[in-house]
């Protein structure tokens, strides 16, 4: 609970979000915009003892590689997805929120992280802990393609399956979202840095030229396509020579570039039809009808959008902006904090009285209900809040109510964890959860119009 040196704490603490991915990191200030957004890279020194020192964190670091003396390193502590190094990995989070912290007076703020959709539990808890002590109050984490999918202006919220496809620099990340929560979702380790290195590996085979994994981003951004261009580009790359060993530059041409992009690109193809099959048949429609949307870098690799099209047969969309889709998810998320907690409280309330999930559905929406209506007639009969007010009531009590149920499935999917209640296995929470989701999404969908009309009548009647 919410007491009131908090709450002043509140008032004067600047909430951060923060895009915490494997290739750039951003940090968005709650009503202010982006504070940082730099390459997710740190440089490590190595002193005589064996030990490691960082350097540099973010572009300063990232500027060190290949121009540095031998004993200093840079590198991406998340680069696949996972953490590679734990205590790089909190160095590196400490650094952003420190240096965000210190250009302004803030006391103690609240962070919403978004992380890769892959990591462990421990490593999820390692992202928080090192939030915690560079001074947050409290952390909340928040999954990659939720936060692309609420930054792409989605209704995530809403009883509707939308599908985002986010490709950044070392994982491609698909999610089905509805309701709020992510109900089918894939992982793969094939995003932009897989499309470098097949570039490399490319121009050093047909062209016998040596290249770096930079040049290679370059040339993939330059010339770079998933598809036949109408008008082919080209452009001159210099390397090293395999054979004499010496530098030379070669003409290349994006049909050089399509060709080695051809099989990463037809990787994230299938991982996305195989999402697409996994999907509850209520949902596709509805995927049928919103299309896909493509958020993160790779999605500005020219062409993907109708390769992917003509892969699944389906409407597919780049979002605007969409290397800062999932910042701006992040940074929105802020915004429902409180909801979020208010939500807990609710939910556990909810908890201790049912755990047959057959009723849950249908008495959730009872209780909601009387819950809000005797919550919205209180508020009016003490006067205080007006008639308009009590309107726009509704949409929050509608997103509060979706949020209740979605996590109440999910305290229940503990509990069935807990008590091994599923066949007596070990089950992922997550699988469990989504499931569970997907099974009662059509009583979920039926009742989130029901309720959103009883709401309406509700405000009708107390107007
Ligand atoms: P992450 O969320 O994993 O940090 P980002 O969403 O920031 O990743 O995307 C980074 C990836 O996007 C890099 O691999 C980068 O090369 C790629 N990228 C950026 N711009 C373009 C572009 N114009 N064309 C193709 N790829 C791009
Ligand atoms: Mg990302």
């Amino acid at each position: 609970m919410a007491n009131i040196f908090d709450k002043i704490i509140g008032l004067f603490s600047n909430d951060l979000a923060i895009d915490l991915g494997t290739a750039n990191t951003i940090v968005t200030i709650k009503g202010k915009g982006i504070a940082i957004n730099e390459p997710s890279v740190v440089a490590l020194k190595s002193t005589r003892n064996g030990k490691k020192k960082v350097l540099a964190v973010g572009k300063e670091a990232k500027d060190m590689v290949g121009k540095t003396p031998e004993n200093i390193t840079a590198i991406r502590p998340m680069k696949d997805g996972v953490i590679a190094d734990f205590d790089v990995t909190q160095e590196m989070i400490k650094y952003f929120i420190k240096k965000v912290h210190n250009r302004s007076s803030f006391i103690s703020p609240r962070i919403i992280i978004c992380v890769p959709y892959g990591l462990t539990q421990v490593e999820r808890k390692a992202v928080k802990e090192s939030a915690l002590s560079a001074g947050a109050r409290e952390v909340f984490l928040i999954e990659e393609p939720m936060a692309a999918a609420i930054g792409a202006g989605l209704a995530t919220q809403e009883a509707q399956g939308n599908l985002v496809v986010d490709i950044g620099g070392g994982t491609t990340e698909i999610g089905v979202i509805s309701l709020g929560g992510l109900v089918v979702s894939k992982s793969i380790r094939v995003a932009g840095d897989k499309f470098d290195k097949a570039i490399v590996d490319y121009i050093n085979k047909t062209y016998s030229l040596q290249i770096g994994e930079r040049t290679a981003e370059e040339i993939k951004m330059e010339v770079g396509t998933a598809i036949k261009l109408d008008k082919e580009l080209k452009m001159f790359v210099k390397g090293k020579d395999k054979l004499s060993e010496l530098l030379n530059t070669i003409e290349i041409s994006s049909e050089d570039v399509r060709e080695a992009l051809k099989e990463p690109v037809r990787e994230i193809g299938e991982a996305l039809k195989q999402v697409l099959a996994d999907t509850p048949a209520d949902l596709a429609g509805d995927i049928v009808e919103n299309g896909v949307i493509l958020t993160g870098g790779g999605a500005l690799l020219r062409g993907l959008d109708k390769y992917l099209r003509e892969q699944v047969k389906l409407p597919v969309f780049v979002a605007d902006d969409p290397l800062l889709a999932v910042a701006r998810g992040t940074g929105k998320s802020l915004e429902n904090i409180e909801l979020l907690s208010s939500a807990l409280t609710f939910r556990k309330m909810l908890l201790a009285s049912i755990d047959d999930v057959r009723v849950l559905v249908v008495k959730l929406c009872d209780r909601l209900h009387n819950m809000l209506t005797l919550q919205a007639l209180s508020l009016k009969k003490q006067k205080r809040i007006s008639e308009e007010t009590l309107v726009v009531y509704a949409p929050i009590a509608h997103r509060l109510g979706i949020s209740i149920i979605k996590n109440t499935l999910e305290d229940l999917a503990f509990y069935y964890l807990y008590n091994e209640k599923v066949d007596g296995k070990k089950y992922d929470l997550k699988i469990i959860l989504r499931g569970l989701m997907a099974k009662y999404y059509r009583q979920i969908k039926k009742f989130a119009k029901q309720y959103r009309m009883r709401l309406g009548l509700m405000i009708k009647i107390t107007s």
